[in-house]
């Protein structure tokens, strides 16, 4: 029989669940978009959800969750499919995996981005590399990587939002949003860090506003350590910042002038504009990694059977 599996897309405003036999092949009853209010509630519609498919499709092989963070991945971890400390009322140690017992399936618990990373190397703008990154910007930013087929995580998961920056001259006074580091890339490249500045959504800064040049300036920086440190063959940036802003341009060329011409990549992968892209997956990047995931953890389900 066919394995079935669920995906669950764990967001700030939203969990997507989906379920299928794969990232593509969904059944049309089988998606379902709840929004994320107490978590009592919103996890008790998607224990529902799942409870119906069963129903109508039979027991589910593994489930995957692509989690907002911060949350705990770490399988030896007491803690681990936990959120973990958040400013999101209420979520601050609400297992999201605990309540998927029932359905008597593995289930595996990475971060969304780390998710959304998988999908893209495996079926998006990544398919034909072997590592690459994948970036967020939004109300916060986040970065997930892939590295050998496998998401990177360790003391807790890729935080690349809260590194530091060399700050652009133009923008030396703004003292930056994030609570915990007040100027790091995510207080003065996210969107409320946008807001808080030029009052307006990234999206509707003009086309010669200087604070497309200094964001996209910021992110190209980020690029620039991911290549570095962790030698990935592409990065993809996604989130309504970069794709509503315009400013991929600016992150290539950012990122060019950083790098000072000391990596190969114009030899190695194309040129910026194919090392810095887009991602190919859009918003379905998320609930397609969520499955990769399930689909993952059903594979080492069965080879700790055989052994
Ligand atoms: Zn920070």
């Amino acid at each position: 029989m066919q394995p079935l599996y669920g995906a669950i897309e764990a967001g700030g405003t939203k969990f997507v669940c989906a379920a299928g036999y794969g990232p593509v092949e969904v059944p049309g009853d089988a998606r379902a978009v709840i929004p994320t209010e107490a978590p009592g509630a919103t996890l008790g519609a998607v224990v529902e959800f799942f409870e119906g498919i069963t129903r109508r499709y039979g027991a589910l092989s593994a489930i995957g969750i692509a989690a907002f963070g911060p949350v705990d991945i770490d399988t030896r971890s007491p803690t681990w499919g936990r959120i973990l400390a958040t400013p999101k009322p209420g979520w601050s140690d609400i297992s999201l995996a605990a309540p998927l017992a029932r359905f008597g399936c593995p289930v595996a618990v990475d971060t969304d981005v780390n998710a959304a990373a998988l999908a893209e190397v495996r079926l998006g703008a990544g398919v034909g590399v072997g590592s690459l990154a994948y970036v967020t910007v939004g109300t916060g930013i986040g970065g997930g990587v892939i590295v050998a087929d496998s998401t990177l995580k360790g003391l807790l998961h890729p935080e690349m939002g809260h590194i530091r920056v060399q700050r652009d001259r133009r923008d030396a006074d703004f003292t930056g949003v994030c609570p915990f580091h007040g100027d790091c890339l995510e207080g003065l490249a996210s969107g409320p860090a946008v807001q808080a500045r030029w009052h307006v959504r990234a999206e509707d800064l003009p086309d010669l506003h200087p604070g497309r040049e200094i964001i996209g300036g910021y992110l190209g920086q980020l690029a620039a350590t991911i290549a570095l440190m962790l030698s990935c063959e592409r990065v993809v940036f996604g989130g309504g910042v970069v794709s509503g802003g315009r400013l991929l341009p600016h992150i290539r060329r950012s990122a060019s002038h950083w790098l000072g011409g000391y990596l190969p990549i114009e030899a190695r992968a194309g040129g910026f504009d194919r090392y810095i892209t887009a991602p190919g997956l859009g918003d379905l990047a998320g609930t397609a990694g969520a499955f990769l995931l399930a689909m993952q953890a059903h594979v080492r389900a069965g080879d700790r059977i055989q052994c």
